[in-house]
């Protein structure tokens, strides 16, 4: 079974922390896209049975419902049976309505991942995100109307201080919603965005590690306690709920992606298409390969991914694999970072905390201090 990742780069305007090669329309080219998605399906040769298949963007939902229908009508027509069980969409709560819902549903996406980030209006007008936060619930409503109840929530954390963002209430606020699944985002500031450039200017402040950490473990705490289970560093769901397509990347599984920056693997060798709408377009228009560029991985690089990702998530990695770590593993474990079990070592949540200073120690290329 294959796991199909669609790029699609579409925004109305670009959000205050968002480094993503994205093209900013007011008019969305539904057709150019759907005519240069068919072209790299052509060029990617036979595709097998379909397990899961993930819009990303961008802003999925920004695309005409006909046009998602389309493609989707598609890639079930190119695909050999069975056909993917999980389908899920990227949608911005602004673009949530009654007809739109139903026709996402009948086109076949039965989860959507939302992007709430905050109920606080004032944070989200800081985030240029252009919802308020009445919308996020009356989305939910309604695409539970239109028959789509598989909906994660995604919110962003460890913002400025001087936001004076309350998180505790944001959570609260998530929950009552009862949303089948919680994806959290730690707010970093990265170069060339309209956050970085605030930064820079002392406008605002970079968030300090200490109420990263605070927040992550409330939220740690509060969504465990409401029942869902942390199968993943950023990630909690219902019995049942977890995502099939992340999941996938997470144990290291095969996957296709297309559209814009989509990455594909094969299990040794990854390779990505050109970033930027307008290049990767122009290159399927005039019969070229999207690829920018590949990678293929060494036996060693293999391993260390594994370990990365293994340790990213709720099953852990098998103590096997962590060679020569005995020393540092112990010391972990006195700290609180690891547990063992069996064979079994994986972190706790303020292991997850320490994740790449934690994977740099075992691995004996960093020393944790
Ligand atoms: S909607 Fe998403 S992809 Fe688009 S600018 Fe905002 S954060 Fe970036």
């Amino acid at each position: 079974m294959h796991h199909l990742y669609l790029h699609v780069p579409f925004c109305v305007r670009r959000c205050s922390y968002c480094d993503f090669s994205i093209a900013v329309r007011k008019r969305i080219p539904a057709d150019d896209y759907l005519a240069a998605i068919r072209a790299e399906w052509e060029s990617a040769g036979p595709i097998g049975p379909l397990e899961t298949i993930h819009l990303g963007g961008g802003t999925p939902s920004l695309l005409p419902s006909d046009a998602l229908a389309a493609l989707l009508r598609y890639v079930v027509d190119h695909t050999s049976p069975p056909y993917a069980v999980e389908v899920t969409l990227e949608v911005n709560p602004e673009d949530v309505t009654p007809d739109a819902a139903t026709a996402w549903c009948r086109a076949g996406v039965n989860r959507v991942s939302l992007g709430a980030q905050s109920f606080d209006d004032s944070v989200l007008r800081w985030m240029h995100r252009s919802h308020d936060a009445g919308r996020i619930g009356a989305a939910v409503e309604t695409l539970r109307r239109a028959g789509i109840d598989n909906v994660s929530l995604d919110l962003i954390f460890a913002l400025p201080r001087e936001l004076g963002r309350d998180w505790s209430r944001d959570l609260d606020l998530a929950l009552a919603l009862e949303p089948a699944h919680l994806s959290l985002y730690g707010l970093t500031v990265e170069p060339r965005t309209p956050l970085a450039r605030w930064v820079s200017r002392g406008a605002t402040t970079a968030t300090d590690d200490e109420r990263y950490a605070e927040e992550y473990l409330l939220a740690h705490e509060r969504l465990s306690g409401a029942g869902y289970a942390f199968y993943e560093v950023s990630n909690a769901a219902r019995a049942g709920r977890r995502s099939r397509h992340n999941s996938a990347y997470w144990s290291g599984r095969a996957y296709l992606g297309l559209g814009p920056a989509a990455h594909s693997y094969d299990g040794r060798t990854r390779r990505w298409n050109l970033a930027a709408w307008e290049a990767y377009h122009r290159a399927l228009a005039a019969g070229r390969s999207p690829v920018e560029s590949e990678e293929t991985l060494s036996d060693e690089q293999r391993e260390l991914e594994r370990l990365y990702l293994g340790l990213r998530t709720a099953a852990g990695v098998p103590s096997t694999i962590l060679h020569q770590s005995t020393e540092v593993l112990r010391s972990m474990l006195v700290r609180g970072w690891v547990l063992v079990e069996g064979n079994t070592v994986r972190c706790t949540p303020e292991g997850w905390l320490r994740l790449d200073a934690l994977v740099g120690a075992l691995t004996g290329s960093v020393a944790t201090s």
